[in-house]
C-alpha cells in the first residue's frame, strides 16, 4: 500500500491522492475510518439558562451541536476513555458560553475556555434576536466519532478506480467530435489525432461518452489496484491529519488483534 501525489488546496481542507498497491477492502476501510472513526470536537451538552428568542431550546441546541469546531487531537481525550471515567474533566471536555441580547447571534459569539478550540466558521448564524429578546447558553464540547453522530464526522471521503484510456487513432474518423463529447475535458485533439491530456486524466469519470462516439477507437478500463481518493474536510481537522489519524487507527487495531491472538494458547 502506497500513497502518492497528494494535491491540496491552500487551506489544506480539500485534497486528493492516489492509493497504490491496494484493493477495495483496504480503500473502503480507510474511507470508513476517516468518516466514522477519526474523532473531532463538537458541542454535546447544552444548558439553556435564558432563551426568549423565537427558536425552541431544542433547535438552538441542535444548531450549536452541528457547528464544526477546530479540533486539537493532541490535547483532548475521548470522554469514555479518559482518566475521569467519563465524568468530564479538563482533559476530555471544554466549557463554552453564549450570551447575547441583540441582533443576529453568530458562532463567533460563543466564548470558549480554550482559544484554540473555537467554531471553524465564525459567521454561522445561530438565532436572530428581536428587541427585548435574550439568550444565555452554557455548553460542553467533547471529542466524538462520526459513527455515533454525524456532527463528529471530520470529512467526506470517496474514491474511484484510476481510469485507463487506450486510444487507437486509426479507428477514429472525427477526432474533434470525440474530444468535444468529453464532459471533463480529458481529451485533446492534436493535428487530427485524439490524445489524453495527462494533467486531466484523473478527472475522467469513465462515463464512456468518448467510447460511444468511437467504439473501436477508444477503450476505457480501470486500474484495479490504484484508487484516486478525494477527501473534503468540514474544517475541524486538516486533510493530512484526518488521513494519518485513520492510518494510525488501522495500525493500532491490527496490532491489538495480533496481541490478543498471541495471548491465546
Ligand atoms: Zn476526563
Amino acid at each position: 500500500m502506497e500513497i502518492i501525489s497528494l494535491t491540496q488546496d491552500k487551506e489544506k481542507l480539500n485534497a486528493s491522492f492516489i492509493l497504490r498497491k491496494a484493493d477495495p477492502v483496504i480503500a473502503n476501510t480507510l474511507r470508513r475510518l476517516m468518516i466514522e472513526e477519526v474523532p473531532t470536537m463538537a458541542i454535546e451538552d447544552v444548558e439553556l439558562v435564558k432563551n426568549s428568542s423565537i427558536l425552541y431550546d431544542e433547535i438552538i441546541a441542535h444548531r450549536m451541536g452541528l457547528l464544526p469546531i477546530k479540533t486539537d487531537l493532541k490535547s483532548y481525550f475521548i470522554r469514555d476513555e479518559c482518566k475521569c471515567d467519563g465524568k468530564g474533566c479538563a482533559r476530555c471536555t471544554l466549557q463554552m458560553t453564549l450570551k447575547s441580547k441583540s441582533g443576529m447571534v453568530y458562532a463567533s459569539d460563543i466564548k470558549s475556555k480554550d482559544p484554540n478550540v473555537v467554531p471553524v466558521y465564525p459567521k454561522t448564524p445561530i438565532v436572530k434576536l428581536l428587541k427585548g429578546q435574550e439568550i444565555e447558553v452554557l455548553a460542553t464540547a467533547q471529542l466524538g466519532k462520526g459513527k455515533d453522530h454525524v456532527k463528529w464526522a471530520p470529512c467526506l471521503a470517496w474514491y474511484k478506480y484510476k481510469p485507463i484510456i487506450d486510444i487507437n487513432n486509426s479507428k477514429i474518423k472525427d477526432a474533434d467530435a470525440v474530444v468535444n463529447v468529453c464532459p471533463r475535458g480529458v481529451l485533446v485533439a492534436k493535428s487530427g489525432k485524439v490524445e489524453v491530456d495527462k494533467n486531466k486524466l484523473l478527472s475522467c469519470d469513465l462515463c464512456a461518452a468518448c467510447a460511444d462516439k468511437a467504439p473501436d477507437g477508444v477503450k476505457l478500463n480501470e486500474k484495479d489496484d490504484e484508487f484516486v481518493f478525494y477527501v473534503e474536510s468540514f474544517g475541524q481537522l486538516k486533510v493530512k491529519e484526518i488521513v494519518t489519524t485513520a492510518i494510525d487507527m488501522l495500525k493500532k487495531d491490527l496490532s491489538s488483534f495480533k496481541d490478543a491472538l498471541e495471548a491465546m494458547k
